[in-house]
């Protein structure tokens, strides 16, 4: 008899495609997707720790999760991702009801352990030997999905003072190019137009395997047919070369926007951090990829409140802001997570001090996206639907070249791509017209 599965998804872009993959896994162990926790047979967290309260969230999570288990025989839990990583079995400890904790390596094992599990025996499994061997092909994909993303390497090398994803996604491995492209055009049949390639530092993409290098990966990839956007994450400032911002200027499919966190404006928090650039690096990258594409789009992270940051430090942060003009940005205080080298350092920046300074930063941001989306109105932009518009019946939406959520009234032409009229935006997204 096949059951269900509810798969609770936090954090990153990673964690999603990994939960795409424990369905595509459980799907061929008798297993649905529920249409809600109610509904489920099994419950997968599949959990984030990279910061505190991410972890906070998670075991508040599972104690409405404990009374859930109660309410119906044979219900079962299982935690993934970067807390069931880090915990292990103290997971377990602390929230004996979770039947399966699986790491960021263990993906593959999921349905041994949950057959175990229906056997009333509990597994705990973290180990992070074998590395990524298995890279599924073209995972579970929703039905109509116009957009896909596309795991090309996973883990870090650069143990940033404030990371933890080093620790728990591992040493940075990539993936064959050809398994790469197998994929892709997998997914270009299935009839997906858009793939947005995932890594932690996709910049240096294949340098240990002695794999093509990244641009290269990019160029095969837009060849292939039926593929009319590309988007990639995480980029590295560092590792963002010349040959990648010039593509910006000859291949068409890459979209004019391109996620490159800085976290900070401060040359000197900067080597704190270990990032391994510098404000003035960052900078000339940014105009050489306007050059190369004129009108492109940044988005950004920023960590504020990293211990020694001080208020001139942080005024470096606002005017690099004010320079980009970001489209948008994911904004942070420092959180201390143990086993870093952050977690050691001293001189911490007070939490009434930080917490201000995130206002700020996220009130410059706020003025910064509104004026972004002002700038579109009245122009003609191709969206590329992602489904029914929360905005209204009838309503569609989707994203623009340029990463803008579109909410748009349809016209006649049908289809994954529209020329959609901009007509007014509000706080995150723009609203237009078919016409
Ligand atoms: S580049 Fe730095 S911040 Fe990004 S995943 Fe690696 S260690 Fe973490």
């Amino acid at each position: 008899m096949r059951r269900s599965v509810y798969i609770k998804t936090f954090g990153c872009q990673m964690n999603a495609v990994d939960s795409a993959r424990m369905l595509s896994l459980l799907s061929k162990a008798d297993y649905d997707v529920a249409p809600s926790l109610e509904d489920a047979d099994l419950v997968l967290l599949n959990t984030c720790s990279i910061r505190e309260k991410a972890d906070q969230k998670i075991y508040s999570e599972l104690g409405v999760l404990r009374r859930w288990k109660t309410l119906r025989d044979g219900r079962l839990v299982g935690v993934g991702g970067c807390l069931a990583q880090q915990a292990g079995e103290a997971l377990r400890s602390r929230a004996p009801h979770v039947d399966i904790v699986f790491g960021t390596h263990n993906i593959s094992k999921l349905p041994e352990m949950v057959r175990l599990a229906e056997r009333r025996t509990p597994s705990v499994k973290i180990g992070m030997e074998g590395e990524m061997t298995h890279w599924e092909t073209a995972p579970y994909l929703a039905e109509g999905a116009a957009s896909s993303m596309l795991t090309i390497m996973q883990g870090c090398d650069n143990f940033c003072a404030y990371c933890i994803v080093p620790a728990v996604r591992g040493r940075e491995v990539s993936r064959p190019s050809a398994d790469i492209l197998e994929e892709a055009r997998a997914l270009a049949g299935k009839g997906v137009r858009e793939i947005v390639l995932l890594g932690q530092n996709v910049n240096s993409y294949g340098k240990k395997e002695g794999e093509i290098p990244f641009h290269d990966l990019l160029r095969r990839i837009a060849k292939v047919d039926g593929i009319s956007r590309i988007r990639f994450i995480t980029s590295h400032p560092r590792d963002l070369d010349e040959r990648t911002i010039g593509l910006f200027s000859e291949v068409e499919a890459l979209c004019p926007h391109l996620h490159l966190p800085i976290q900070s404006g401060s040359d000197r928090i900067l080597t704190a951090m270990g990032r391994g650039y510098g404000r003035r690096e960052y900078l000339s990258k940014i105009l050489r990829l306007r050059a190369a594409r004129p009108g492109m789009a940044f988005s950004s992270d920023f960590i504020v409140g990293f211990p020694g940051e001080s208020e001139d430090d942080f005024r470096d942060t606002l005017s690099v802001m004010e320079e980009v003009r970001y489209d948008s940005s994911f904004s942070f205080r420092f959180s201390p997570r143990p086993g870093t080298r952050a977690w050691e350092m001293g001189d911490r920046v007070g939490p009434e001090e930080s917490r201000e300074r995130l206002r700020t930063l996220q009130s410059l941001q706020d003025r910064h996206s509104r004026e972004r989306l002002m700038e579109a109105v009245g122009k003609e932009m191709e969206v590329l639907v992602e489904g029914k518009s929360p905005k209204g019946p009838g309503k569609l939406c989707g994203r623009t070249p340029c990463h803008k959520m579109m909410n748009f009234t349809p016209g006649r032409s049908g289809g994954h791509l529209r020329k959609v009229h901009v007509v007014s935006f509000g706080a995150h997204s723009l609203s237009g017209e078919e016409r």
